[in-house]
């Protein structure tokens, strides 16, 4: 029975959301209106959301960044477990998706706290690189196009701190990451950033069978 991670069948991933979950109501509105959009799979599981809060302060993270906003629960999630002085650089290329964050960050009252870039994530990794802030973050979230999941882990390695750390969204790819026949480029992108970071000496780290798989590595 503990040898291995237990099976969540739906009854006890009930129990377990009843039991573990205080969601912030404006996090849970945020979710109920992601949920209507077509693109609501691209939205994280709230127990997940309620885990990177509690690794933020664990870290005592103040500066983060949050590649894939989407509609802002991630950057939301973070930005509410910090203190006032703590920021998320919320990077993404849709301004439908992150005009529905705006306003829910703002309604939480944390909107100050979160600077939007509206640009492929790697120019805005690069310039941030270049304005000397390497090694100066305490967490990046990973959650944008799988396709870059490797270009964003390096970039995200060079921009954190030692002792930060990265979180990787849906590393296991429901699955498909397992299925030898799936050779589509964003499973192999994925399967490509998970052999990679085993073998990678700069870091720690541990692979959860959260949400859909979440990959966090420690900067030594
Ligand atoms: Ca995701």
């Amino acid at each position: 029975m503990s040898t291995k991670t237990i099976n969540l069948t739906p009854k006890l991933y009930d129990y377990l959301l009843n039991v573990s979950l205080r969601e912030h109501p404006v996090l849970q509105e945020l979710r109920a209106m992601t949920a209507q959009l077509p693109a609501a799979r691209m939205q994280i599981s709230p127990e997940q959301g309620q885990f990177m809060a509690l690794l933020i302060q664990l870290l005592d993270a103040k500066k983060t960044l949050d590649i894939g906003t989407f509609t802002g629960y991630s950057a939301l999630v973070v930005a509410l477990a910090m203190p006032n002085e703590g920021s998320v650089i919320a990077c993404d290329v849709s301004r439908e998706w992150t005009n529905k964050a705006l306003t829910y960050w703002e309604k939480a009252g944390v909107a100050n706290k979160i600077q939007l870039k509206i640009a492929p994530a790697l120019e805005t990794l690069q310039k941030l690189i270049e304005n000397g802030e390497s090694g100066t973050f305490d967490f990046v979230f990973i959650d944008a196009d799988k396709k870059n999941y490797l270009n964003y882990y390096e970039h995200a390695l060079t921009l954190l701190r030692p002792g930060g750390l990265i979180a990787i969204d849906n590393v296991l790819w429901d699955g498909r990451v397992a299925d030898e026949n799936n050779q589509e480029p964003e499973t192999q992108a994925i399967r490509a950033v998970n052999e990679s970071i085993k073998h990678d000496v700069r870091v720690t780290f541990s692979l959860l069978p959260i949400g859909d798989g979440l990959m966090l590595a420690r900067k030594k």
